[in-house]
């Protein structure tokens, strides 16, 4: 069976979260596990510390889904999402994504980082981000639910 995309990016915070919080946002367990057994390459890509986003990643019951993990680094230095983003693909073992490499984000500077690296740049709408201000920011698409993932695939 062929992955339905080359590799997937998510935020963390109000992505794979509920915003604020460590729970999982609801649905989001089940399609990075889906994912990660269609042998589709994950990566998190936060501006929370990398230490932090691991352990929340453990919490979940996800941290073996995913192949890196890149946040701002265990000296606290925060260089911008665009950085963190690039780490997250080094971390994958590439430099540049694979055409058709979305990335998942609740918020509008999550976008422009998934612009900046040549990433299909994805709305959630769970993060308490508005819509309308994900469009803004170049969303090509902004998903309601986390399968909703599945229909901008090749399946
Ligand atoms: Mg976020």
């Amino acid at each position: 069976m062929t992955p339905p995309f080359p590799a997937v990016v998510f935020d963390l915070d109000g992505t794979l979260t509920v915003p604020g919080a460590t729970r999982p946002a609801p649905g989001v367990a089940a399609l990075v596990e889906a994912l990660h057994a269609r042998g589709v390459d994950l990566a998190v890509a936060t501006s929370a510390g990398t230490a932090t986003a691991r352990r929340v990643l453990d919490d979940l019951g996800l941290r073996g889904c995913f192949a890196s993990v890149a946040g701002r680094g265990v000296d606290g230095r925060y260089a911008g999402k665009a950085a963190v983003v690039g780490e997250a693909l080094l971390g994958l073992g590439v430099t540049a994504a694979a055409p058709g490499t979305p990335m998942l984000g609740d918020s509008p500077a999550d976008l422009e980082a998934a612009r900046a690296h040549g990433l299909v740049p994805v709305g959630v709408g769970w993060g308490g981000t508005r819509e309308g201000a994900l469009w803004a920011a170049g969303a090509t698409a902004v998903l309601r639910r986390p399968d909703e993932l599945w229909s901008l695939g090749a399946s």
